[in-house]
């Protein structure tokens, strides 16, 4: 079975989020259940940079009025179809936003000509080859099914993935005819969505099937209190709306292989797992003190990742003798807080603001606690990345945290099962009570380590969730 996979991020040439992640990992992974992919990312500077051996140049007809081609190269184990138009993707500055931090002004144009090319390609455009399944992650790849739909005739089966339905993909309505969609398209039952033309809404009305990324989050967003706007339309979708929980890339995240490590390190190896954490303490101007219940955070600055709560439960966690380490980037009021919150408690308080893929790694193997307060969270994946290191995840019991993290609550710890701490809802006075409950687990050492070694045997491969796509496609074939 051949797959067609398109996103607009792919782990390791382009990333901002876990979606890069999943899209870069999940192909290996289908490899074992006898399913080919080929991945078709923008040809942005960073993907033109990092092609490995390319194969082919594929002129296309054009498409919106741009002069495509299609490079056909290996990278990193990938099959990549880059596609190249210097004039939507060959600038400086991220996938979707400028220098400022602005949306680019013709996102709509860029990605809409990435969901219309994977539509030809799924029609055959590519000479040679004809995928069985087109498999479009979030808003960005959520045209395809629609043009697909619209254009009539043969074509593969859909699937989109939505990683996060916090972002709808919205622009004017004016904009569908000129990204070649038919007037009819502009409807409830169409692309339009509340007044505005959503190319995440084009994905979930037009794919066979949608998919998000936990049972739990595939659940919840079937109501309004985290539906988005989108729940109305989930549930007319019924049986076709799945959850498959996200693995890890188990060899990029290995902690007694880890090249990024101070000292890697296997289970049970608490002695160099300490060295991991002295080396972090130090360089994030922590006091060097193996003894100090160190809380870790590695996230989007974001409304959605329940930081601000965090801020308030500053001094909660410095009551508790324990020290925070954060590194992350996004919103500048909360970048702005943890800066101040590190001056106010020097040795205590530790923030990096930026992106660090190292030192991402480094957190993992250092903290002993990895906070995760988010107010929703679709699956989450620096809470797997936690337990594989075996720092405690400490998270909020919402979508993919509440799926993957076993509470240490009294049954759990008598039956030798914990691998967390979970907490009802992301409130402050509930994450000051997981940050005392944490430390007093802390101070147990044997049922401390118990939880790590339960964290670190936990199955967060791929094996499991590629084997539920894979199903999901011959479903779609029967
Ligand atoms: P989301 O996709 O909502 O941002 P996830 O938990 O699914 O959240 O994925 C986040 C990914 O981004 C993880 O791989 C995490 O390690 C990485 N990440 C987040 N912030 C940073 C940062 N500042 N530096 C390096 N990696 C980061």
């Amino acid at each position: 079975m051949d797959v067609l996979s398109v996103a607009s991020e792919v782990f390791p040439l382009i990333k901002t989020g876990g979606l890069a992640d999943v899209v870069g990992a999940l192909p290996a992974a289908l490899k074992a259940e006898g399913i080919t992919v080929r991945t078709l990312v923008p040809g942005y500077p960073a993907v033109m940079a990092a092609l490995g051996e390319v194969r082919a140049h594929r002129a296309l007809p054009p498409v919106l009025g741009h002069t495509l081609q299609v490079i056909e190269a290996e990278s990193h184990g990938l099959d990549l179809l880059v596609l190249d138009c210097p004039a939507l993707y060959d600038r400086p500055g991220g996938p979707y936003l400028d220098a400022s931090g602005q949306d680019w002004p013709d996102n709509a144009t860029r990605f809409a000509v990435l969901s219309r090319v994977a539509a030809d390609i799924g029609k055959g455009g590519l000479a040679g080859w004809r995928p069985d399944i087109v498999h479009a992650h979030d808003w960005q790849a959520g045209l395809a099914a629609a043009y697909l739909h619209y254009d009539g005739g043969p074509r593969p089966g859909t699937v989109i993935t939505v990683h996060n339905l916090a972002f709808p993909g919205k622009f004017a309505p004016e904009l569908a005819s000129a990204l070649g969609l038919p007037p009819e398209s502009l409807s409830p039952d169409g692309v339009e969505f509340y007044g505005s033309l959503s190319m995440l809404k084009a994905g979930l009305r037009f794919a066979d099937r949608v998919t998000t990324v936990s049972p739990g989050y595939a659940a919840e967003i079937l109501a309004p209190e985290a539906g988005m706007g989108f729940d109305g339309l989930l549930r007319a979708r019924g049986g076709a709306v799945r959850g498959i929980l996200n693995g890890i890339d188990t060899e990029e995240w290995n902690p007694s292989t880890d090249l990024h490590l101070e000292t890697p390190f296997t289970l049970g190896g608490w002695a160099a797992r300490a060295r991991n954490k002295a080396a972090l303490q130090a360089a994030q101007g922590l006091d060097v003190d193996p003894n100090a219940l160190l809380f870790g955070v590695v996230s989007r600055l974001s409304w959605q990742k329940g930081l601000d709560l965090l801020l308030s439960a500053v001094p909660d966690l410095l009551d508790e003798g324990a020290q925070l380490a954060l590194l992350g980037a996004g919103d500048p009021d909360l970048e702005q807080g943890f800066r101040d919150a590190a001056a106010a408690h020097p040795g205590r308080i530790g923030c990096v603001i930026g992106y660090n893929e190292t030192m991402a790694h480094q957190m993992q193997a250092a903290s002993d606690a990895l906070l995760v307060p988010s107010r929703f969270e679709p699956c989450g994946l620096t809470q797997l990345y936690a337990l594989r290191y075996g720092a405690i995840p400490v998270v909020a019991r919402v979508g993919g945290l509440g799926d993957t993290i076993i509470d240490a609550n009294p049954m759990a710890l008598h039956a030798g099962v914990a691998t967390g701490v979970q907490f009802a809802a992301p409130t402050l006075p509930l994450l000051r009570a997981a940050i005392s409950r944490t430390a007093t687990l802390y101070r147990d050492r044997p049922a401390w380590r118990r939880m790590q070694l339960n964290a670190m045997e936990t199955d967060t491969s791929w094996r499991g969730p590629a084997r539920a796509y894979a199903a999901l496609y011959r479903e779609l074939l029967a």
